[in-house]
């Protein structure tokens, strides 16, 4: 039997809240000057007193209810002690022991195909630590530069259960979170380092390695497959898996070992002398959720007849599911099905391929292009040529044309002579009437003119008829005929 892999994570995330977890400083530090996002409290200077925002317990909240956690009577924040320049204070306020929310899941599907759930060991609220700038490469480095801007944003900390089993399931579970954090509108994943994760990660019999600080979504699956053949190829080779902790060097793809005193912690945890403890449970009933991703799916097919993968798409990122509704407002009877193709087989394909934002598209272009194809205008090929021509503009910022002005500007409109729906008409026509062909070689003069009525069917009369006389002798001819 192929040896079973173990996957569990830990996932921090930015909390998307204007000022930071215990001060008044603004969260918004990205495009500014390194130290300007800074006051007293984030800073660490003796005397000053952490000041709990509470809209960032609010944001831990609802994500704490959107994922089925238990919210507990009472948690607490404390001090994790420990020495690292990134932390101003030495400290890190955090929650230990009585973390605000234990237990919960999410649902992911799983390598199977079905609909898996993963269990949830808790969520914690803690602040993030500054960020170092290392001057030089990692070999040669001269020193290092501390901000602080990011000393003291909010983060949760969720850690599950290891239920995952492949890093496809473990990709899925991170692309869920991240949609469900988007739909409670408390995260934001376009900003740059706001989901970092550890993974933890075993072949099953064998000692548990930790991979710390995995800082992208693509990283996280490239991480998880490295470790995993690293230690197959050891258990191979009659070696045993260390229990270590290894950093995951991104430009590189694979992990390595962390120094072994980097390991061995004592945090000398205590409680926060200087934060009550939070009694939240009443708040959190109040709590009104909006429609979540597994909501807005089913939805998405009982209401425009989505197939099950096209729903899954569609409403796994927030973004894309508005897009798909703004797509569809004015007609989604007749437009859903095209649309739901086009976007989610078509689109997101060619987006990615341009490394291009979805923001770059405006809605009502793509219901132009739809409604054409629903008209049956212009051919699929033609469809995603016309998309690709809209892209190529509006990633130049060209003044982008219209679908419908790229069509008559490329003469790509059936009935103006587009010779690839003729033939695509004719060779289905010819195809689908064997006995036509038969007929045709055997010199009868009525099989010309019944495939001609074919053809002319299956294009909507709006084939040129000289063109297609032409272009069917054309093919009768590549067939002996
Ligand atoms: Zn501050």
């Amino acid at each position: 039997m192929e040896d079973q892999v173990i996957i569990g994570l830990e996932v921090h995330c930015q909390l998307d809240t204007k000022s930071k977890l215990f001060c008044g400083c603004s969260t918004d530090y990205r495009s500014d000057g390194p130290n300007t996002h800074v006051c007293p409290v984030c800073l660490g200077l003796p005397g000053a007193m952490p000041v709990l925002n509470k809209r960032s317990i609010e944001y831990a909240m609802r994500v704490a209810k959107a994922l089925n956690c238990m919210v507990l009577e009472e948690s607490e924040f404390s001090r994790k002690n420990y020495f690292y320049p990134d932390l101003d204070k030495a400290y890190q306020i955090t929650q230990y022991d009585k973390p605000l929310a234990e237990g919960g899941y999410l649902e992911i599907e799983s390598d199977e195909g079905g609909e898996k759930k993963v269990q949830l060991t808790r969520i914690h609220v803690e602040e993030d630590p500054g960020r170092l700038v290392h001057m030089g490469n990692a070999e040669r480095g001269k020193y290092s530069l501390v901000d602080y801007n990011r000393a003291g944003i909010p983060l949760i900390e969720i850690v599950s259960e290891p239920d995952m089993r492949s890093p496809k399931e473990a990709r899925k579970f991170l692309n869920k979170l991240r949609a469900t954090l988007e739909y409670l509108s408390v995260f934001d994943s376009d900003k740059e380092g706001s989901l970092r994760v550890d993974a933890n990660i075993s072949i099953k019999g064998s000692e548990r390695v930790e991979v710390k600080n995995i800082t992208s979504y693509k990283g996280v699956e490239k991480a998880l497959t490295f470790e995993i053949t690293r230690q197959k190829n050891l258990l191979r080779r009659g070696q045993k898996v260390d229990r270590e902790t290894r950093h995951f060097l991104e430009a590189r793809g694979v992990t390595q070992s962390a120094r072994s005193k980097e390991q061995e912690h004592d945090y000398r945890y205590f409680p926060e002398p200087d934060l009550r403890p939070l009694r939240v449970k009443s708040w959190v009933d109040a709590i009104v959720l909006p429609e979540l991703p597994d909501a807005r799916r089913g939805r998405f097919m009982a209401q425009y007849g989505c197939s099950l993968n096209h729903a899954r798409t569609l409403t796994g990122d927030l973004k894309l599911a508005n897009f798909f509704e703004q797509v569809v407002r004015g007609d989604p009877a007749g437009l859903s099905g095209l649309a739901a193709t086009w976007i989610a087989d078509t689109l997101i394909g060619e987006l990615n391929y341009r490394d291009m934002s979805l923001d770059r598209v405006e809605p009502a272009a793509v219901t132009e292009l739809v409604e054409i194809l629903k008209n049956d205008l212009i051919t699929d090929k033609s469809g995603i040529e016309v998309l690709r021509i809209m892209l190529d503009q509006c990633l130049k910022n060209e003044s982008c044309e219209t679908p419908a002005a790229i069509v008559t500007h490329l003469n790509l409109g059936k009935t103006t002579g587009d010779t690839g729906a003729i033939t695509t008409a004719i060779e289905e026509a010819i195809n689908e009437n064997p006995k036509a062909l038969d007929d045709y070689r055997a010199g009868k003069a009525g099989a010309l003119n019944f495939l001609v009525g074919q053809v002319m069917k299956k294009t909507r009369g709006k084939a040129d008829p000289g063109t297609l006389n032409r272009l069917l002798t054309e093919a009768l001819k590549t067939r002996g005929a």
